[in-house]
């Protein structure tokens, strides 16, 4: 069974690259990586009931389980090579491999990514993708390089996913029956399907003082590049990008604390100097990637986040986090 299911996962899901070498099959995969660069590795677990609603179907869950995975190596700056799968399953259900795997490969092939191997598990369905990627060497972005000064940016836009969790639980029940199936469309989409903003990460490289792909919500996750680099930032809720169907469907209060406090975005949030501020606004302007300029870096330590009246905001929390009390 195992086997099987391990057989149709490669016939679905493997997509061929010069630089493997040896691909799923053996007892490892032997990799080629090339000269002058770093390999650039992450992982990350989606687990049924903590990481998706387990009515979600198995073609999104193989879309975001790899979309997770390519948001990190985008806010590295990494062009994305191979991943590897370990899929626990609570039974050999051939069907939902099937239904995963349109999903992840689809994803896969827009970024040109091979499956390079895995495992197959049974148990309570958890997915877990490891993925790798290429950057010249010394040229990674990371979290720790932002300075005082610097200006705070953020791609697409925020909230949409948290929103979407929201209205498919009972609570927004009432909500979503009232809006109309297009919007409803759009942020299911923005929850299931996020896009990781490879090509934007790759035009940053160079210009970029520090990045940061927002995973937990904005606030938790520019905290962290606050505490890498030594710093604080204040952002301008006014500023925040919101999408036209986040606006359309909650009122402004809630739509900005879905942008500062929501999960799940997969946007990159960097930070600029100055001067090449001005650079990353071209270089951003030649991928399909909208960027805000949302705040300022400065030398107080935390994340605040500002109104209008320069009163400061504080939404109900900040962002998710596995083992809170
Ligand atoms: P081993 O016992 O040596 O770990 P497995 O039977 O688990 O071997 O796997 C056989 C081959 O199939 C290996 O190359 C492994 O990388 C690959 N593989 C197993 N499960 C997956 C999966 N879910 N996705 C991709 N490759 C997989
Ligand atoms: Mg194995």
């Amino acid at each position: 069974m195992e086997f099987d299911l391990i057989a149709l996962i490669r016939e679905r899901c493997a997509r061929p690259r010069g630089d493997v070498v040896l691909g799923m099959g053996d007892d490892a995969a032997l990799l080629e990586v090339p000269a002058g660069q770093q390999l650039v590795a992450s992982a990350d677990t989606l687990v049924a009931g903590v990481h998706f609603p387990p009515q979600t179907a198995p073609g999104d869950i193989g879309w975001k389980s790899l979309a997770v995975n390519l948001s990190d190596l985008a806010a590295m700056g990494a062009q994305p090579a191979w991943v590897m799968l370990a899929l626990t399953l609570p039974r050999a259900d051939g069907d939902f491999v099937e239904r995963f795997a349109e999903g992840f490969t689809e994803l896969a092939g827009k970024h040109d990514v091979a499956l390079v191997g895995g495992d197959t598990t049974q148990g309570p369905l958890s997915v877990t993708v490891s993925a790798f990627g290429f950057v010249p060497a010394g040229q990674a972005l990371r979290r720790s390089g932002a300075r005082v000064g610097d200006a705070v940016f953020v791609t697409g836009a925020l909230g949409d996913a948290a929103a979407a969790l929201r209205l498919m639980r009972d609570a927004g029940f009432g909500t979503r029956n009232s809006m109309n199936e297009q919007t409803w469309a759009e942020l299911q989409a923005r929850l299931n399907r996020p896009e990781p903003r490879i090509s934007a990460g790759l035009a940053l490289r160079r210009v970029a003082s520090a990045c940061i792909d927002v995973s937990d919500g904005l606030l938790a996750d520019l905290e962290h590049v606050c505490e890498a680099s030594g710093v604080g930032a204040v952002i301008e809720a006014g500023a925040l990008p919101i999408s036209a169907a986040l606006k359309g469907t909650f009122a402004p209060e809630q739509c900005r604390d879905y942008a500062l406090c929501g999960g799940d975005d997969y946007e990159l949030c960097f930070t600029a100097s100055e001067t090449d501020a001005s650079r990353i606004e071209e270089a951003l302007a030649r991928t399909e990637c909208k960027i805000t300029r949302i705040g300022r870096i400065v030398a107080e330590s935390g994340v605040r986040a500002r109104d209008a009246h320069g009163g400061t905001l504080e939404p109900p929390r900040r962002g998710w986090q596995h083992f809170a009390p």
